[in-house]
């Protein structure tokens, strides 16, 4: 039985995977899980996804977990969040070759490549802090980020509120990141890009033409949600299995 647990910018979630089935076991506040260090022992042999920035093995960054600590998880298996989520996209679409971006307190997102996991020096495809313009600050410290403009904190810092979808489609940011999304495709040229996180799970797979509207007509690829609220933890399940 391999364990994957996602502690994300909000909660953590702690699922069990056999090789087949999945199985949830606990979702707590990230605030509050980070608090024992008895349960992060407990699993010592499961794979963590962190919403943060990983090279190496190490934790360089997680601008959206306040008060983090690194030193918990030292010696632990550790992945980048979305690196998690395009795993189990990986999984349940079967596509080879895959751009991944996930929506929710920030932006992240992962490439499959020829079915596996692609990394890089270990930051790939930190697209949330790509520069898009504005002078408004960001979590990394940079300014003008993409998460400025469309990331659940941005909003929140915004609105003061979470946005329905209609809300969320006539945001300049919107447009914003699928024109950032499509420069990726142009980069990776992918069979599909898949979207998750909290803020997709509102949107639907259509609301994201505006990406095909940015690019040469020869680029299709298919758009696909999950709307799966544990795909992370599945995803860091399934690598666990494979460690
Ligand atoms: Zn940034």
């Amino acid at each position: 039985m391999s364990v994957g647990i996602d502690v994300g910018g909000t909660f953590t979630d702690i699922v069990f995977f056999d090789g087949r089935v999945f199985s949830h076991t606990k979702t707590m506040k990230t605030s509050e899980f980070i608090k024992y260090h008895d349960l992060i022992e407990r699993y010592s042999n499961a794979v963590f996804a962190i919403a943060g920035w990983i090279r190496g093995g190490k934790i360089l960054k997680t601008p959206n977990i306040p008060e983090f600590e690194v030193k918990m998880f030292e010696g632990k298996m550790i992945e980048n969040d979305a690196n998690c989520f395009a795993i189990y996209a990986h999984h349940v679409t079967g596509y080879s070759n895959i751009f991944a971006v996930t929506l929710g307190t920030g932006i992240g997102a992962a490439i499959i490549a020829d079915s596996e996991l692609y990394r890089g020096n270990g930051l790939a495809s930190e697209i949330g802090h790509a520069f898009v313009g504005g002078e408004e600050s960001c979590v990394c410290g940079g300014v003008g980020h993409l998460e400025t403009f469309f990331s659940g904190w941005a909003i929140k810092r915004k609105f003061g509120r979470e946005l329905s979808r209609k809300e969320l489609l006539r945001l300049d940011g919107f447009r914003i990141l699928c024109a950032e999304v499509a420069k990726a495709v142009l980069i990776l040229d992918p069979e599909a890009i898949v979207f998750g996180g909290r803020i997709s799970a509102t949107l639907e797979p259509g609301d994201f033409m505006p990406v095909y509207s940015y690019l040469p007509p020869e680029f299709r690829p298919e758009i696909k949600v999950i709307k799966d609220p544990l795909a992370v933890a599945k995803g860091a399940a399934i690598l666990a299995g494979e460690r």
